[in-house]
């Protein structure tokens, strides 16, 4: 019996090792990688340049806490200013912890406009991740339950919805901050429309509340732009969360924040151990120099419309398939009825592939992915849908 808690339902497959958009296990059997690690391994696996700096790094120095100045932590923050827009950033070590550092934000800031009692504005199928206070925000009864009680100030709304946020801040006078993803993951890959962001954009100035995205999955150029909401010229948050595919597999994350919003916080206002080590820091400045010089948000445009394209004309007229979007490489097939079966049907087929919110089909290939790969996904995702629910 196994030692470990049993919080995964896990697929009967026990990887050893993986080579770009590949996966192998302990037989030296090869799995196509749909789903990279849940948008982490952007880059592929054991892509060269990345190993190549972990390993460097590791020979040099790995960590020594916040105590000392960090120059490979100043440089990734210049980075991700110069990507973001967003001149501060706070490294953290996952995507949960992004989103406490941009909730206790939003707390500081309320505290600044002199609400007591502040709440966040967040959507219906959001997810930010598995602390008490990420649950709370994350619209998902099931990843709440036996939980209780949640941390309180949240007020929820169906996402994608202008009109329902700009009612609930008139409803809502302590409302001091909106969390919302641009493109939500978890929630069945659904892409607010442009409107969506410029009218909470707007509401949010109206109402001196801060826009905080969670671009954790949707970031890093999984969209075809280094960020989702960056589809919108001139739009700029105020607080940004980010991770998955930050450190290509390499726990890292960031919050980033405007400066004025960042000044919230002082030495002894937040903190982590880990966060931010120069291990870390280098595996993320690599990544970003390699998405930069490979021109990777372009392939991730070109490759998600290709496949997006090929999987409605081969999936047309199949009943069971209510809708196939996305944007860039997060796409998602929504089905009719749950179909978390197909993971197993994928498997067979050498294929790793999601199924979120009970019936949706998630794609979140690797954004090196070729076009042969692309073409196996197609092939394999259709026949499996086919098989198991299509018409005879
Ligand atoms: C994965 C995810 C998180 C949580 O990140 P962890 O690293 O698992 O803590 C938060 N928000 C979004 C949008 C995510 O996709």
């Amino acid at each position: 019996m196994s030692h470990l808690f049993n919080t995964y339902a896990r697929l009967p497959v026990r990887m050893v090792r993986g080579e770009g958009a590949w996966l192998i296990d302990d037989q030296g059997k090869r799995f196509l990688d749909a789903i990279s690690g849940i948008g982490v391994c952007s880059l592929g696996h054991a892509h060269p340049k990345i190993a190549a700096a972990i390993a460097d790094q590791a020979h040099k120095l790995i960590h020594t806490a916040n105590t000392v100045e960090l120059p490979l932590q100043e440089r990734l923050a210049d980075e991700l200013a110069d990507i973001s827009g967003l001149e501060r950033a706070f490294i953290a070590n996952s995507g949960a912890e992004a989103i406490e550092c941009a909730l206790k934000l939003a707390r500081l800031h309320a505290r600044r406009c002199g609400i007591e009692a502040p709440a966040v504005l967040v959507a219906e199928h959001g997810f930010h991740g598995r602390t008490l206070a990420a649950i709370s925000a994350s619209g998902n009864p099931a990843i709440q339950a036996g939980y209780e009680p949640l941390v309180d100030g949240f007020v929820r709304i169906p996402f994608g919805d202008a009109e329902a946020a700009a009612e609930a801040f008139e409803a809502h006078p302590e409302i001091a901050a909106a969390l919302i993803e641009p493109v939500q993951g978890e929630g069945g890959v659904r892409v607010a429309d442009d409107h969506y962001l410029r009218r909470l954009r707007e509401l949010c100035d109206e109402h001196q509340a801060l826009l905080m995205l969670d671009e954790i999955q949707s970031g890093m150029n999984r969209t075809g732009r280094w960020f989702a909401h960056q589809h919108q010229a001139g739009l700029r948050p105020d607080v940004m969360t980010v991770a998955k595919a930050l450190g290509n597999g390499v726990p890292v994350a960031a919050c980033l924040a405007r400066e004025e919003v960042a000044d919230l916080m002082r030495p002894g206002s937040h903190g982590s151990t880990f966060g931010g080590n120069p291990l870390a820091c280098r595996a993320a400045l690599e990544v970003i120099d390699v998405m930069r010089s490979d021109r990777i948000g372009e392939r991730a445009a070109r490759a998600g419309e290709q496949l997006i394209d090929a999987l409605r004309s081969n999936l047309d007229g199949q009943p069971v398939v209510r809708q196939i979007r996305g944007r860039g490489l997060m796409i998602g097939i929504e089905l009719d009825c749950d179909c978390a079966e197909l993971k197993q049907d994928a498997l067979e087929e050498e294929l790793i592939i999601n199924v979120t919110h009970g019936r949706v089909v998630r794609l979140l290939p690797p954004l090196i992915i070729d076009d042969a790969e692309l073409d196996r996904i197609v092939e394999v995702v259709t026949g499996i849908i086919r098989k198991r629910y299509g018409a005879a």
